[in-house]
């Protein structure tokens, strides 16, 4: 039977309290939509992002990366259209003054998508629907586009030549530097270009915890392909066979139920239109999965029409079912070569490149960007590692031996025994050095292991008076309890192995 899920409130209560996550300033009261990584919190972040790199940028020979600035020439959200179209729809109560936004409203009152919805239909639902403040109950104004950005100045003067903007997304700083590295790294389409930084949207109503924060990361990849080779993807193979749960523009027209598939099928019945996309969509689940979520809590939604962004000749969003509905995870949009022909243009700089095959200059296609917040990808690993186990009756947090913030914990059996503790502290040491650990004196050794499963420790080591005898340890698994005897000095191949995949059991004698 599948676990009872914990709701976002419950997730923010257990991220604060164990070390995870606190909302920013809270001395002061705190902000909305900008929050604080623990020292927990910082570890699984952190390696939520390595693991990303790793897999899409150091172990891809097709992508590089890069790391741009956060504020650029404001030309840049000029030609990329930000500065007049990257907008939400604001209403607000006429009395108490709470903002709200237009579409969530709708969406929370009448419980149906608003996908697609223009600024007219969202103030006929509002008014059809009686829709009142959330806060007061009173009459809302009238609905208005409100644009996302932060703007901020540059040097001393507060004039409007120095007016800057934090940017919204990591992508154009990767179109605006397509060329030199292009160049410099001396690529050969199809390639992309990656980037994991900061982001910043002024939403109008943060909420739901990490979801929708002002300050967040992006993990951005823009894969660019020939214009005339968009079919061309060499790694398709790896992935026609993989299922994904689906529901496609069509699907949700026709008030159809998701449907799981292979990819083979969704490029037969035309489902997905290009492989890349195809491919990007399976690749980007996958690395999920493989790092310990369940595949079963992901489909891949196609935006309707009306909901694709003004630059999109078609966008999925892979998403997850978080406690409050399905929601986006990470879009990834078919850009086009709207973005490089935007920044030729308002920059008068030539971004096209040389086609050795037909001697042509080309301007690249975007085929697919996959584009993912790192905070709701922090979610959906703690959403999926949370369990409670009944029995041993304490929360065991089941991360992936990769994510996990610490990886194991050195204990001596009594902590007021000297020689237990300095041997313990010896085994630390050694272990520090290729992994995170903790090393942990207070309370029995049971209320130890219980504080290790519930932030995901994934091995203990404990150091008793046998060891002292005959230099051997027990080693414990965090999501069997089951516990072996390892020489010390093989401890550190085996824990190796176990963080590997192995089973416990099979890598040493089994204490009973
Ligand atoms: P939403 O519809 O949920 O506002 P979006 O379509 O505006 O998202 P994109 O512009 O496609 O989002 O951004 C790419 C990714 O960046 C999203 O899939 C999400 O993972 C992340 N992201 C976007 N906005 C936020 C936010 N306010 N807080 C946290 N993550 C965000």
């Amino acid at each position: 039977m599948e676990k009872p899920k914990l709701t976002i409130d419950e997730m923010a209560v257990f991220c604060k309290r164990k070390g995870f996550v606190y909302p920013t300033s809270e001395i002061y009261g705190g902000i909305a939509g900008f929050y604080d990584f623990g020292h927990l919190g910082v570890e699984l972040k952190n390696n939520i992002k390595n693991e990303w790199w790793k897999a899409f940028v150091q172990q891809r020979e097709d992508i590089v990366g890069i790391d741009g600035s956060i504020i650029t020439n404001p030309m840049v959200w000029k030609a990329s259209g930000h500065v007049d179209g990257f907008t939400d729809v604001l209403v607000d109560c006429r009395k108490c003054g709470s903002r709200f936004r237009g579409d969530h409203l709708i969406e929370d009152k009448l419980k149906i998508s608003t996908a697609g919805m223009s600024l007219d239909e969202i103030a006929k639902e509002i008014s059809r629907h009686k829709i009142k403040c959330q806060k007061c109950g009173s009459e809302l104004g009238e609905p208005k586009k409100f644009n996302l950005m932060f703007a901020t100045n540059i040097g001393p003067m507060q004039a409007s030549s120095s007016a800057a903007y934090l940017r919204p997304e990591t992508a154009q700083v990767i179109f605006t530097n397509f060329k030199l590295v292009q160049e410099n790294a001396r690529l050969k389409l199809p390639f992309g270009i990656a980037q994991i930084g900061k982001a910043f949207r002024n939403e109008i109503s943060p909420r739901e915890f990490l979801f929708r924060m002002r300050e967040f990361e992006q993990m951005e990849i823009e894969y660019f392909v020939h214009p005339e080779k968009q079919e061309d993807c060499p790694y398709i193979d790896e992935i026609l066979d993989y299922e994904l749960n689906v529901l496609s523009a069509d699907m949700q027209k026709q008030k159809k139920k998701m449907q799981k598939m292979p990819i083979k099928e969704c490029l037969n019945k035309k489902i997905i239109k290009t492989r890349w996309h195809a491919y990007w969509l399976a690749t980007m689940h996958k690395w999920f999965a493989d790092l310990g979520a369940n595949p079963e809590h992901f489909r891949i939604r196609q935006h309707v029409k009306d909901e694709l962004s003004h630059y999109a000749l078609d966008t999925w969003d892979l998403e997850y079912e978080f406690p409050f509905g399905w929601k986006e995870l990470q879009g990834l949009s078919n850009r086009t070569d709207f973005d490089l022909k935007q920044h030729m243009q308002h920059s008068k700089t030539d971004l096209s490149i040389f086609d050795e095959e037909t001697k042509k200059k080309i301007i690249p296609h975007v085929i697919c960007e996959p584009s993912q917040g790192v905070e709701r990808a922090f979610l959906v690993f703690m959403f999926d590692a949370y369990n409670y186990d009944k029995k041993r009756d304490n929360v065991v947090l089941k991360l992936h031996p990769k994510l996990c913030p610490i990886k194991i914990g050195v204990f001596p059996l009594l902590s007021n025994k000297e020689d237990l503790v300095k041997k313990a502290r010896d085994v630390y040491n050694e272990l520090v050095k290729e992994w995170t650990c903790t090393f942990d004196l207070s309370g029995s050794i049971g209320r130890r292991y219980a504080r290790a499963d519930e932030i995901g420790v994934y091995a203990c080591v404990t150091i008793d008076f046998d060891s002292l005898e005959d230099n051997s340890v027990t080693v414990r698994s965090r999501d069997t309890t089951e516990q072996i005897r390892v020489k010390i000095k093989e401890l550190k191949e085996i824990l190796r192995k176990f963080l590997d995949g192995e089973k416990l059991g099979k890598l040493g004698e089994k204490v009973e």
